[in-house]
């Protein structure tokens, strides 16, 4: 499980969830104005994340609260989120948000910061709610003349049990669990202006913030949309959601092992990446009003596994994955990102783990998990990474019932075939828990939940087999019984052939959070020959339908769909054969 505080924990139960929980709570003898503050703070050696709740026992409070207090050591508040946060010296003034300045009788406020220490990060010992200690249960009102005052002796409060729901805002294990997912409008009504799109087009889909103007909302309908963040946060409470998926994808000198989703920032661009793109996103997303829909970030796409297996001297390596290994863009940002995001109370943070048929390798498969810790551990700790997902915008079937890696054919196994060629996982359900598994041994919470892309995964339609090859040829069993119909495993772009896959559905299998549509079904990966842009998209071959093929997809063609729109826009015949496709079947 994830640290959650949980009111009334012990403190030796506390003390192995966070560094420090405090609950602050007595009676207040003036009238009318008792106060409880419960207090925790995560730490890591050099910085916390504190979270503070106050709850007003007095009378309703209407023209704005102020929550002050003093740390005892160093402690230097960075950013704080849901109230506006001033330090002097020691002194520490937490005022209302101007939007929520009422605190009615039992009524609380939670808000949040970051801030840096050293030596010990105790936990301030009093707070104060507009000027009176929060020092516990309901105070007294002024007792009426000549009746005995209460007892001088506060009452001890007794702590709720720790069954006690967690406060609003406090982090789920699972975000998807019985809660409603948001429905994008803008895919929504693409989808329903395709012939029989509406059998699809209520499910939820991954809002993708794929440049800084996507924060604001853009203007040009020629790719992915035009609301802005707020305008979908705004929607989904309109909605009545209970999560909402964005993916957060900007990274300086995107992908750099392909040409199609190049981005806007160039590959030392990371101060902007931090100023101009991360902090907007969480300054907003951090806004009160949001605070009871789960927020799900989806971290960087391809990124760090492309350091992995992408650099030169590999196979198709380039000189643009060798820079941002050489200058840490990838993994300071994927670390920036993660520490912003993973602050917010309601914020959950997946991190890409590409997918079964790129690092399912031996030679990659530890890589790649130790580069997801450095990448955590840039962020100050690994609590800021929820899960992780797979599969994001591939094609990679769910289960190849008739593929394992164990199968034997003609005295061989099926790993000796070229389309397995000697991998260790032939499906993406079996390698997404194996993943799982090895991230939690090298030091991820063992709570950490993945999400696997079936968008596009589904593979149906008559193409599909029914029943394990009989040949006794490797090759052509496998190519008979896979369900996978690409035609290399390293194709990404528009696949011919490909359909729906399971729809979105929480908790599906040990290990995974969600089946989830990130890849909104219908927009394109890339075009199929050079479109001129202003979204800094190039042209990849493994988009051009005649295109021979690399190292990297074993000189093969590149099975894509022919005149396919830039990355991102919407793709009318492409969706048509993702719904005719479709498995299970619409
Ligand atoms: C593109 C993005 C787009 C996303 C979702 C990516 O390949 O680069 O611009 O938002 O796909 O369609």
């Amino acid at each position: 499980m994830r640290p959650v505080l949980i009111r009334g924990l012990t403190a030796a139960a506390a003390a192995s969830l966070v560094t420090g929980v405090g609950i602050f709570a007595a009676t207040s003898a003036s009238a009318a104005a008792g106060c409880r503050v419960d207090y925790s703070a995560n730490s890591w050696s050099t910085g916390f994340t504190g979270t503070v709740n106050v709850t007003n026992l007095g009378d309703p409070i209407s023209g704005g609260w102020r929550v002050t207090w003093a740390f005892a050591g160093n402690q230097q508040i960075t950013q704080g989120w849901s109230a506006t946060i001033t330090q002097s010296g020691q002194n520490v003034t937490a005022t209302n948000p101007s939007w929520a300045g009422s605190l009615p009788t039992n009524g609380s406020a939670n808000f949040g910061f970051n801030a840096s220490y050293s030596g010990t990060n105790a936990n301030p010992a009093t707070f104060s709610l507009n000027g009176v200690a929060c020092t516990g249960a309901t105070g007294p009102t002024t007792p009426p003349p000549g009746t005995t005052p209460p007892a001088t002796t506060p009452p001890a409060t007794t702590p709720p049990p720790t069954t006690t729901p967690p406060p609003a805002g406090s982090k789920v294990d699972n975000p998807y669990a019985g809660a409603k997912g948001y429905v994008n409008p803008e895919w929504k009504a693409k989808a329903d202006a395709e012939p029989g799109g509406n059998r699809v087009s209520s499910n939820p889909t991954a809002v993708w913030l794929d440049r800084i103007a996507a924060i604001e909302g853009t203007d040009d309908s020629s790719s992915n949309g035009s609301m802005g963040l707020r305008d979908h946060l705004d929607a989904a409470l309109a909605q009545g959601a209970g999560y909402i998926q964005f993916v957060i994808y900007n990274l300086p000198g995107r992908d750099c092992a392909a040409l199609a989703s190049n981005g806007e920032l160039g590959p030392n661009e990371l101060p902007r990446y931090k100023s101009e793109y991360i902090d907007p996103i969480a300054a907003i997303q951090a806004d009160a009003k949001y605070r009871n829909l789960r927020i799900i970030n989806v971290i960087e796409i391809d990124s760090l596994p492309n350091l992995i297996t992408n650099t030169s001297g590999q196979a198709g390596g380039t000189a643009t994955c060798d820079t941002m290994k050489a200058n840490g863009g990838y993994v300071q940002g994927v670390g920036y990102a993660l520490n912003k995001l993973g602050a917010l109370p309601n914020g959950y943070n997946y991190v890409d783990a590409a997918h079964h048929g790129w690092i399912g390798w031996d030679s990659n498969f530890n890589p790649t998990a130790d580069i997801m810790l450095q990448a955590a551990q840039a962020s100050g700790s690994v609590n800021n990474v929820h899960g992780f997902i797979t599969n994001t915008a591939n094609y990679s079937a769910l289960r190849e019932p008739f593929v394992q890696p164990t199968t034997q054919v003609g005295g061989q196994s099926v790993r000796q075939s070229k389309w397995v060629d000697w991998n260790q996982y032939t499906d993406e359900l079996t390698f997404a828990q194996a993943f799982r598994q090895r991230l939690v041994s090298i030091g991820f919470n063992s709570g950490i939940g993945m999400l696997i892309d079936t968008s596009r995964n589904g593979w149906g339609g008559s193409a599909r087999p029914t029943a394990a090859s009989t040949s006794t040829n490797v090759d052509t069993f496998v190519n008979e019984s896979r369900i996978d119909r690409r035609i290399h495993a390293g194709n990404w772009c528009n696949q011919s052939g490909a359909g729906l896959g399971e729809r979105p559905t929480a908790a599906p299998a040990s290990g995974i959070d969600a089946y989830v549509w990130v890849k909104p079904p219908g927009e394109s990966d890339g075009s199929s020959s050079l479109i001129p842009n202003d979204e800094g998209k190039g042209f990849d071959r493994m988009c051009d339908p005649t295109y021979t093929g690399n190292a990297r997809n074993g000189n093969s063609l590149s099975g894509a769909l022919p005149n396919a729109p830039i990355s991102g826009a919407w793709f009318s015949a492409q969706f048509r054969q993702l719904m005719a496709n479709a498995y299970p079947a619409l």
